[in-house]
């Protein structure tokens, strides 16, 4: 096999070996259902239970707050649907934001078909949300917030602490989805008057298929799944305790190296940026320069398609994304750049690179000098780029 360069881990990243050897013993060995009654479900039971403390612990939260889920959407889904339902005496009003992940939006959009009111938020051009549109947004029928930690395509963080007060002064229920933020950035339930939160363990290089919906002690909600009487009857169905035992185990390393990890990962992104910015001219960083995750760079370069940059990265071994993996293979631009204000043409010719703990500088100086050589290549073929010169670069 040629160069192989991963650089699509806000789509899904690597099962890390701890993990994959923390949960081989729960597939063939231990493979009892917890809910049983026998010694041998014990030992399940008591691998779900350290899995649970294990991912509260990341975020501070209380074992008994945690509810395993399917997945980062199913989480989602979760807390909005159900939310909406047990609230439905207060109100029918929900706040969110024009960036939210499709897991949310469509879930919006549903419940607006049954009749709710949905405030979608604008966003800067960074991708933030502002605090006194939000306030302003409060109503006496409001009944939910739900405004993401850290957006998948551009990486910008949300002033999640800032929203958590307003919220809890509002006494209006706060969601955060923070499939992107969770085990990557310090994360407080406590400190931030977050009540309910999403998380997933295949973004934090744990299996795919095992999320968590953290919800405070205290906030009404309905079951999800209905049937058995597992996850405190709240979410029925026979626990994935392979993928629950992951989970936890991601949740733990993710915790214990977040700093380290950051600081390394801060570094390599930057001297991303500043190359591409610098060495390829009509390029553009999309969302914040400082409030971003530390792995993620999201660059924007005229007059070139993103799918045609893809696949020609794709032909030098680096497997590089456009923006969302939900949104490729759609023709529309991301709602995400429509939404920080890009116009379509330039938000058709976006990049995202997303790194992990094993990329290097190496990498990352080769993936910047292939893509100057595409970008130049893309941009030879292009006619409004032909026409752009002759204009005088106007
Ligand atoms: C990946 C992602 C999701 C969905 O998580 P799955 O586990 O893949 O369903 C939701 N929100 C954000 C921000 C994401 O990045």
């Amino acid at each position: 096999m040629g160069k192989f360069i991963y650089l699509d881990n806000a789509a899904t990243t690597r099962v890390s070996q701890g993990v994959l050897d923390e949960m081989m013993p729960y597939f063939c060995g231990t493979y009892s259902n917890p809910s049983a009654m026998y010694r041998f479900a014990g030992e399940s039971q008591t691998a779900v239970d350290t899995a649970r403390e294990r991912a509260a612990a990341v975020i501070g939260a209380k074992p008994e707050e945690i509810y395993f889920t399917g997945s980062g959407s199913e989480s989602d889904n979760w807390a909005i649907k159900a939310a909406a339902e047990a609230y439905a005496s207060k109100g029918r009003h929900i706040i969110t934001s024009k960036i939210e992940h499709h897991a949310v939006l469509h879930t919006c959009g549903y419940l607006q078909k049954q009749g709710l009111e949905v405030t979608y938020l604008d966003v800067d051009a960074a991708g933030k949300i502002s605090l006194g549109e939000l306030k302003a947004a409060i109503r006496p029928d409001t009944i939910l917030i739900s405004i993401m930690a850290a957006n998948n395509e551009i990486g910008t963080l949300q002033p999640v602490a800032e929203i958590g007060k307003i919220a809890r002064n509002a006494g209006v229920p706060f969601h955060t989805d923070a499939v992107q933020a969770y085990g990557h950035i310090p994360i407080d339930v406590e400190e931030m008057g977050i009540d309910m939160l999403s998380a997933s363990g295949h973004k934090l290089n744990g299996p795919k298929g095992a999320g968590i919906l953290y919800i405070r002690k205290g906030i009404k909600i309905r079951s999800f799944i209905h049937g058995g009487a597992q996850e405190r009857g709240r979410r029925a169905g026979t626990l994935n305790v392979p993928g629950i035992v992951g989970f936890g185990k991601a949740a733990q390393l993710a915790g214990g190296t977040m700093e380290l990890r950051a600081a390394a990962q801060i570094k390599l992104r930057d001297h991303l940026i500043g190359r591409v910015l610098a060495e390829i001219p009509y390029s553009r960083l999309n969302g914040d320069g400082a409030d971003r995750l530390p792995n993620n760079a999201s660059f924007c370069f005229r007059f070139i398609e993103g799918e045609s940059m893809l696949i020609l990265l794709d032909q030098s071994g680096i497997c590089a994304s456009s923006g969302s993996a939900c949104t490729s293979g759609a023709l529309d631009p991301s709602h995400v750049l429509l939404a920080i204000g890009l116009p379509h043409e330039i938000a058709h010719g976006s990049l995202r690179i997303t790194l992990s703990e094993e990329t290097t500088l190496e990498e990352i100086d080769y993936v910047v000098d292939e893509l100057k050589k595409i970008v130049e290549r893309l941009r030879g073929m292009s006619p409004l780029y032909e026409d752009f010169v002759k204009k005088g670069n106007q």
